[in-house]
């Protein structure tokens, strides 16, 4: 089934909280390219948006878990990695086969 090229956005609903409703209501943790599909904005923009979705989280009970992105030559995961773009090309190996990172949010864990 093909995907619609802009997915509706409800009204009064901003991008951030468009994709924090995409990221809860995922049964599988969404990449980057994924989510901007789904909420209908372009793919650079979605990590600018994740990166503020995680800061103000310390306000909610909600955690932004981010799957490493690993690379599909060497397998190596870029866990260390602080920023949720993509990275272009693995340390290990060089190689620029980059399985990305994958993102959902988990809700009302005790912690
Ligand atoms: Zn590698």
């Amino acid at each position: 089934m093909p995907v619609p090229p802009t997915a509706p956005r409800r009204a009064n609903e901003t991008v951030r909280e468009a994709l924090r409703r995409e990221l809860l209501a995922a049964t599988a943790p969404l990449t980057a390219l994924e989510l901007s599909g789904l909420v209908g904005i372009a793919h650079r923009q979605v990590d600018e948006h994740l990166e503020h979705l995680r800061r103000t989280q310390q306000h909610r009970d909600e955690e932004l878990v981010v799957e490493p992105a690993r690379c599909l030559g060497c397998g190596f995961e870029f866990r260390a990695r602080d920023r949720l773009a993509r990275p272009s090309r693995c340390p290990e190996c060089r190689s620029e086969r980059i399985d990305p990172p994958r993102f959902r949010i988990v809700a009302g864990r005790s912690r």
